[in-house]
């Protein structure tokens, strides 16, 4: 199997730039730092689609379609992030280098995606129940009496776990096999009706 070079990902990143690709697509005005047109994401007749090349980030205000200038071809361009970077490089003269990953090594690494992705569920899982649910009244209560303001608490990221099955049992619908829960530590062992 091969794969882009990190390097070569880190390169096609530098050599980025968002302007000239957007305009690629879009015809820009400028107005101040940022530009503005059509957005080619949805049908509009006004502009609501900024490009702010300072950040090498656009954004919709009429669809809320934003990101980066990956984000913008993954969606424009119907690629995933190997495909959008091969097309960048393609877009802006990088050479490209791959190199030969073994298929274990591979699937080392995608076993690592997913189980970030899966803390990084949990996590937003835990924080609206801290935040948006009767069950998390208590907690916010709790913080509030620590004098724990509701700032400090988001940029850390705490969360409510209400025990109970909810969501192992979603993680486990979406695809999660239990040994990957367990691993990810969202999972008490031998308990298949553990809180998650
Ligand atoms: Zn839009």
């Amino acid at each position: 199997m091969a794969r882009i070079k990190d390097t070569s990902v880190e390169a096609v990143k530098a050599a980025t730039e968002i302007l000239p690709l957007v305009e690629d697509y879009v015809r820009l005005r400028k107005t101040g730092g940022t530009y503005k047109g059509l957005c080619p994401f949805h049908q509009e007749r006004t502009p609501s689609f900024i490009v702010t090349p300072a950040r090498g980030t656009f954004k919709c205000f009429g669809c809320g379609e934003g990101g980066d200038a990956i984000a913008f071809v993954e969606k424009l361009e119907q690629v995933d992030f190997v495909g959008a970077i091969e097309f960048l490089a393609q877009r802006f003269n990088i050479e490209i280098e791959y190199e030969e990953i073994s298929p274990e090594a591979a699937r080392k690494r995608e076993r690592g995606k997913r189980l970030e992705q899966l803390l990084e569920r949990a996590t937003v899982f835990y924080e609206r129940m801290l935040w948006e649910s009767d069950a998390g009244a208590f907690a916010r209560e709790y913080l509030a009496g620590r004098g724990l303001g509701e700032d400090v608490c988001k940029a850390f990221r705490l969360g409510y776990a209400p025990g109970g099955p909810t969501l192992g049992r979603r993680a486990l619908q979406e695809g999660y096999t239990q040994e990957e829960l367990l691993t990810a530590g969202q999972l008490e062992d031998d308990d298949d009706d553990a809180s998650f």
